[in-house]
């Protein structure tokens, strides 16, 4: 069948680092690097759509959130980095992205909302209502968002994220058209947003920290564990994107790397 989304491509908006013994069990002293990903796809009809936004260099000016956040999360973003200079690079204007879709709202994924102010903003109605009510307590950094943020915001609520069901889960379809099906994957933060594109491939945000990790969640330390919102349910959808992943799903994660920058659908 013709496809209607015909590739995705990545961008790498800066990243942070870890060190892997203190996330797995057993496993030796390893730093690694865990980039801040950044998708974009093109509709036919509805244009650019992006998923994230990855870090900015607002990060280091916001105060003591963000130095904290340092802290335990290093994290080096150069202005060169951010999605904004990325896609000028490629002749794509910040005010051509008439779709973002925000998985869910921590810094790495929200750090260059300010410069989409012509893109419908989706976000799920747990995320937002987190955003609203508990910010500080799920690390959501609100001197990083612009004070338009809400004007812009399509709210997709868990009725419409139950419209549909596929044999993975339930989701939202967000053109009708089956070619991007938004679904709520809980675990690593409240109300997060994954896509199914084109039945083909994944944009898995958090859900995992990349390929390698999935179906490895059981073994996490109590460091991990701790800065999911629900390790029950981390687990529980670690499962199913090892499903999906043995059944030929192309997986993306936010913070995996990619040998390809442009992936074929
Ligand atoms: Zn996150």
């Amino acid at each position: 069948m013709q496809k209607i989304i015909k590739e995705i491509k990545y961008y790498n908006c800066g990243y942070c680092t870890n060190n892997l013994k203190l996330v797995f069990k057993k496993h030796k002293k390893e730093i690694k690097k865990f980039p801040a990903g950044v998708f974009l796809m093109e509709h036919p009809k509805e244009g650019y759509i992006l998923f994230d936004t990855g870090y900015s260099t607002d990060i280091y000016n916001i105060g003591w959130k963000g130095k904290l956040y340092n802290l335990f999360n290093p994290t080096y973003v150069k202005k060169e980095d951010q999605i904004n200079i990325q896609l000028e690079k490629d002749n794509i204007k910040c005010s051509e992205i008439k779709y973002l879709i925000l998985s869910h709202l921590h810094p790495d994924h929200i750090g260059c909302v300010k410069y989409f102010k012509n893109a419908k903003i989706i976000v799920s109605e747990e995320a937002f209502n987190t955003y609203k009510k508990n910010k500080t307590k799920y690390l959501i950094f609100d001197k990083l968002l612009p004070d338009w943020f809400e004007q812009r915001l399509t709210i997709i609520n868990d009725n419409e994220l139950k419209e549909n069901k596929n044999k993975y889960f339930t989701y939202f379809d967000l053109f009708k058209d089956k070619s991007i099906l938004l679904t709520k994957v809980n675990g690593h933060a409240k109300g997060q947003i994954c896509c199914l594109i084109e039945n083909k491939l994944f944009l898995g945000a958090d859900s995992s920290w990349g390929n390698s990790f999935v179906g490895k969640a059981e073994n996490f330390r109590i460091f991990p564990r701790l800065i999911q919102s629900n390790m029950n349910d981390y687990i529980t959808n670690d499962k199913l994107l090892k499903k999906m992943q043995n059944d030929g799903i192309i997986l993306c994660f936010s913070h995996d790397t990619y040998d390809k920058e442009v992936i074929q659908l």
